[in-house]
């Protein structure tokens, strides 16, 4: 198993990044093609991708069309050069991949969690993690990073200070697999790593502006703004699962009342089918729904109600291209999808909705691990620049 610690011995020089990133951009590329996009002279270009061919980043694939002269030989990026982990840590279960550094999946685990209390998910989560990285074949760069999703409050350091349905407060989430694993482990917040599943290999692909509202046992929102994830001063924004909705509403946890998540969420679902007598169980709902149960699409279409007035307010406030419905109950669009558009048709500004469009999440429930994996790859080309 090769580690990181040779990165930054490997590529040393800013250009080196410069060209890799060319590459990586408009591959297949020639010499001469990136010398014309970067500036870099032929010599140098030339020089600095043999360091690349030779650190197996990018390999040779034959010739491309000539413009005169000899035919240019087009070089390509390695995508198996190394592997990143991505962990969507949820309160009752483990989902995990491996992927390689373009975001292909090499494996994909999943567990269930008995307890979410943080010593049992250490001792859980550590040989999860390993096995993933155990998957990983022998390339150049081995295992580059760990990225993990985690359902509450992640501050900069990435201590979990506050994930209420877990019942964690103050846990060292990256400190403690820093020193299990030794490579680089980022933490970030349920929603934001969805947001960024989505913008990077889901629906989100290419859109500068959209809201991720990841809707699970509770709602939580990534907000992608100019193209990039918008975390706020303290990394706390995208709480939109505590909006009021109900000014005399139930009370929350979180010590306001009327919070959306208590009615547009899996939760509010359950609780509601629950006191139906129906078992409070997300598939078997769906499935009684798909199977044509009228008074369960009723509630559906109540739960996609509320869902399209707090997405009323979020297109009021950000103005945004899209507004991506993500995690557990994106499964249910076929039962919400006329509700929401209806509500936030009568609700949003009209000059707001001209240009948003309802989307739902394309990775479905994989868009939480899947952008836990980019956040690894995203700082392990980071480092490449910085090096
Ligand atoms: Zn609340």
């Amino acid at each position: 198993m090769t580690t990181t610690t040779g990165d930054q011995a490997l590529i040393k020089r800013m250009n080196t990044a410069i060209v890799l990133e060319a590459i990586l951009r408009a591959e297949p590329l020639s010499r001469a093609k990136i010398s014309e996009m970067t500036g870099l002279n032929k010599a140098t270009v030339s020089s600095l991708v043999q360091d690349l061919i030779d650190n197996r980043l990018v390999r040779e694939i034959g010739t491309g069309v000539s413009s005169g002269g000899r035919k240019p030989v087009l070089l390509e990026f390695i995508d198996t050069a190394g592997y990143a982990v991505g962990i969507d840590l949820g309160v009752n279960y483990l989902r995990g991949v491996l992927t390689d550094l373009r975001g292909a999946i090499v494996a994909e685990k999943k567990l269930a969690l008995a307890t979410p209390d943080p010593d049992n998910t250490f001792n859980v989560l550590r040989p999860f993690i390993q096995s993933l990285i155990d998957e990983a074949p022998d390339g150049p760069f081995g295992v580059v990073g760990i990225g993990v999703g985690v359902p509450g409050l992640v501050d900069r350091g990435g201590s979990v200070l506050y994930a209420p349905n877990m019942g964690w407060r103050d846990v060292p989430l990256k400190e403690a697999l820093d020193r299990t694993f030794g490579i680089p482990v980022l933490i970030d917040n349920e929603a934001n790593v969805g947001a960024l599943g989505e913008q990077k290999f889901g629906i989100g692909r290419g859109i500068s502006n959209m809201i991720y509202v990841s809707v699970g046992i509770g709602i939580g929102t990534g907000l992608i703004l100019h193209r990039s994830l918008y975390k706020g001063a303290s990394g706390f924004s995208g709480e939109l699962g505590h909006l009021s909705v109900e000014a005399h509403g139930k009370p929350c946890r979180c010590g306001n009342r009327g919070c959306w998540e208590l009615y547009a969420s899996e939760q509010a679902l359950l609780d509601r089918a629950g006191e139906l007598g129906y078992p409070q169980d997300l598939d078997a709902l769906l499935a009684a729904a798909e199977s044509g149960d009228a008074k369960l699409r009723k509630l559906l279409e109540e739960i996609g109600e509320y869902l399209g007035v707090g997405i009323s307010n979020i297109v009021n406030v950000f103005n945004p291209n899209a507004v991506i419905i993500g995690n557990r109950m994106s499964k249910a669009q076929p039962w919400l999808e006329e509700a929401v558009r209806r509500t936030v048709e009568q609700r949003a500004l009209g000059f707001h909705l001209r240009n948003v469009h309802l989307l739902y999440a394309e990775l479905g429930d994989r868009s939480a691990v899947m952008g836990a994996a980019e956040l690894a790859i995203a700082a392990f080309f980071d480092r490449l620049k910085a090096a």
